[in-house]
């Protein structure tokens, strides 16, 4: 039987694209092979991968002078190819929100002078801190922010001011799970494994003319780490990862079907509350974020001992509850509840969790 999976990611994708995934795995319409397959130069591929990109343009009404990028290395490698591309200056200002974002700051630090702008790690990230007034030199080329803290459960409220310099976010962990206004941003990116398919791909929607030639970029940048060889090439300069696409393609299409983000969106501050409403009660469990920088999709919680922390996730793991363990970073627990994840799964752990702290006797 199937479980409920509260993993930060990979992590739970909707039964019926699975079913339909399945159902098609030996021979996809009518196309005699799977999609792991097939040529990615082949006519059946070609309007997959149309169809996937203009699904998400429907999705998050992205403007036409936006790209949408697919692109293999995962998240991590944006880190590094956002400083080489989108660094013309050499300077560039992060905020510093969580593990994330602190990555992020590391790696774009060997590429130019970084500006740690604002920070919330004096209380371990447990807020986003105000971003009204940074100081943000004249000649930074973008700012950066990461706006769901995968493993600090913090969320953006309000984007920051950014004094007209373009706004670069990393929208992993919170893909697709509201409504988003693209041309607040001159970049958004994030890997699919949480919220849109399987492993392996990032999604990249950059504004067409933040894009340089790979020629004006410096010779060190590898051809593949250019976002004009994607631009220029439908994603497909090289091999793409034609499974990640397509599944991601299905997951578009029944976003649509379901009605779009704004239902999405609805359905996830739903299911969020009826987690939040518990910690708030409980005497055991505390959520560790500030209640008004809480994420929908991330919920970070503990108990008081590291010791109790571990009992939970076993007992929880023994109910089928699993991947309830929280990052070796921060410890505790963390339930991912991703678009995926149905209200009735959150109620189930919640009626789990409730139970045991009636019974728990110290
Ligand atoms: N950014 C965020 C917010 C993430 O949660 C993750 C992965 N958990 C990454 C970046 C890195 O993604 P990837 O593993 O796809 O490189």
């Amino acid at each position: 039987d199937r479980i409920y999976n509260f993993s930060a990611g990979p992590s739970i994708l909707p039964e019926e694209v699975l079913e339909s995934v399945r159902d098609n795995l030996m021979n996809y319409e009518g196309s005699g092979m799977c999609v792991m397959e097939m040529s990615h130069r082949s006519k059946v591929f070609q309007k997959i991968i149309d169809e996937a990109e203009q699904d998400l343009r429907d999705l998050m009404n992205i403007p036409d002078n936006y790209k949408v990028l697919f692109i293999q290395g995962g998240a991590t490698l944006q880190f590094a190819m956002i400083p080489m591309n989108l660094m013309k200056n050499g300077v560039a200002c992060y905020v510093e929100t969580g593990a994330w974002s602190k990555k992020a700051i590391n790696e774009a630090k060997k590429y130019g002078d970084v500006h740690v702008v604002a920070s919330s790690k004096d209380r371990n990230y447990a807020y986003v801190p105000d971003c009204s007034n940074l100081d943000i030199p004249d000649n930074a080329d973008y700012v950066y922010i990461c706006e769901n803290e995968t493993i600090h459960g913090v969320t953006w409220q309000k984007l920051p001011n950014t004094k007209g310099k373009i706004l670069v976010s990393d929208q992993s962990s919170m893909f697709l799970s509201k409504p988003c206004n693209v041309s607040d941003y001159g970049m958004i990116y994030g890997g699919v494994q949480k919220n849109i398919g399987p492993a392996g791909m990032v999604i990249c929607i950059v504004r067409e003319d933040l894009i340089r030639d790979a020629s004006e970029l410096p010779v060190w940048v590898p051809t593949y780490c250019a976002y004009s060889t994607h631009a220029n090439n439908g994603s497909m300069y090289n091999t793409p990862n034609c499974w990640s696409i397509y599944v991601c393609g299905q997951v578009f299409k029944y976003l649509k079907r379901i009605g779009g983000l704004e239902v999405m969106n609805q359905r996830n501050i739903d299911k969020a509350k009826v987690m939040y409403d518990f910690l708030d009660q409980s005497k055991m469990f505390n959520g560790t974020v500030d209640k008004e920088f809480r994420s929908l999709m991330n919920i970070p919680f503990v108990t008081e001992s590291a010791e109790l922390d571990a009992e939970v996730v076993a007992a929880t793991k023994a109910a089928g509850f699993d991947n309830l363990k929280g990052h070796k970073s921060v410890g505790g627990l963390r339930a991912s509840i991703y678009n995926a994840m149905p209200k009735e799964g959150v109620e189930a752990l919640v009626r789990f969790l409730s139970e045991f702290e009636a019974n728990y006797k110290k």
